[in-house]
């Protein structure tokens, strides 16, 4: 009986190792047509000012599968890399993005900003600098309303690359952001080294802002020293009131959450866009 036990747990494990990789075998190759089946969307999640005023939005990439259904980005983002998709769905997705930044200052809205999430892999690609281009001259765009999202792991990957792109990107006006800042464990040092403009301070260090001190402590901390370094601050994660005040006295540059607003669709940016 014992035996059978064991076997059968240890059989499970195996079960859900091979289920695990056999999906991701499956999204694998249903990533290959991702684009011509038109599965792909994005939404747009407001970034707002201590006013509550909207400054612009974030892009984030949906996938709608007939059969698996809505697959989450950090699920399907990292297969992407993997098999070197990646390059050609982060070039839809800046193409997508700009079109729609595009449609929002033609409707009068000049001011807003557009954030573009930029995977390792397509940040440090040879084309990057020259699609962006090319997609500003398409599009008709100043790059001073782009912003590109890059993490701490695309720069200690490659530290000399990551500074060149930066540059020729700031010529063109664009910003740049650092993702998730705070939860790579990454030395600091490089923040002397690429010219960033805005740290994201990571969602995990937001959680507990109104229960821990300590948790407050570290915001405060990554402000003072973003501040010195004359970088902006973004808070991700804003859940409640109690989040936003806190970190509006603490003087946090820009604000994004579920509590302030949940990622939407383009129509619905715009109507929001006319109710403020
Ligand atoms: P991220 O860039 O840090 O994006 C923020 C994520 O946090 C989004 O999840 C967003 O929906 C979620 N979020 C926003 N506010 C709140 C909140 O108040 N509470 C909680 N719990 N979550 C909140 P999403 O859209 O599932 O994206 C996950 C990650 O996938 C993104 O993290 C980004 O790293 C990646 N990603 C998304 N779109 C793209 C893309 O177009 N290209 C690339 N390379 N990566 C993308
Ligand atoms: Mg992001
Ligand atoms: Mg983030
Ligand atoms: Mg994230």
């Amino acid at each position: 009986q014992t035996k059978q036990n064991d076997k059968g747990g240890y059989s499970f494990y195996n079960l859900d190792y091979d289920k695990n990789l056999q999906r991701q075998l499956a999204l694998n190759t249903a990533l290959n047509s991702v684009i011509e089946n038109g599965e792909l969307s994005l939404v747009f999640q407001p970034v707002f000012d201590n006013q509550k005023a909207i400054l612009g939005a974030e892009a984030l990439l949906r996938w709608q599968h007939p059969e698996y259904g809505m697959v989450s980005p950090d699920e399907f983002i990292p297969i992407c890399e993997d098999n070197g998709q990646i390059l050609d769905i982060g070039l839809w997705v800046l193409d997508t993005a700009c079109e729609v930044l595009k449609s929002w200052q033609d409707l009068g809205f000049t001011h807003l900003s557009m954030s573009v999430n930029i995977s390792n892999k397509q940040f440090l690609g040879t084309n990057l600098v020259e699609d962006i281009r090319r997609l500003l001259n398409k599009y008709a765009l100043s790059g001073e309303s782009l912003v590109l999202e890059i993490t701490e792991r695309v720069i200690a990957e490659d530290l000399n690359l990551v500074r060149k792109n930066l540059e020729l990107l700031k010529e063109m006006g664009i910003t740049a952001a650092v993702d998730d800042f705070g939860v790579a464990y990454s030395s600091l040092s490089y923040l002397q080294q690429v010219d960033v403009d805005i740290l994201k301070i990571d969602r995990s260090f937001v959680a507990n802002i109104d229960s821990d001190e300590d948790a407050l402590n570290l915001c405060k901390a990554i402000l003072s020293m973003a501040k010195s370094l004359k970088l902006e601050v973004t808070a991700e994660g804003i859940e409640n009131e109690a989040h936003f005040l806190t970190l509006t006295e603490v003087e946090v540059d820009k604000y994004q959450g579920f509590h302030l607003s949940k990622p939407i669709s383009a129509q619905a940016f715009y109507r929001l866009l006319n109710n403020n």
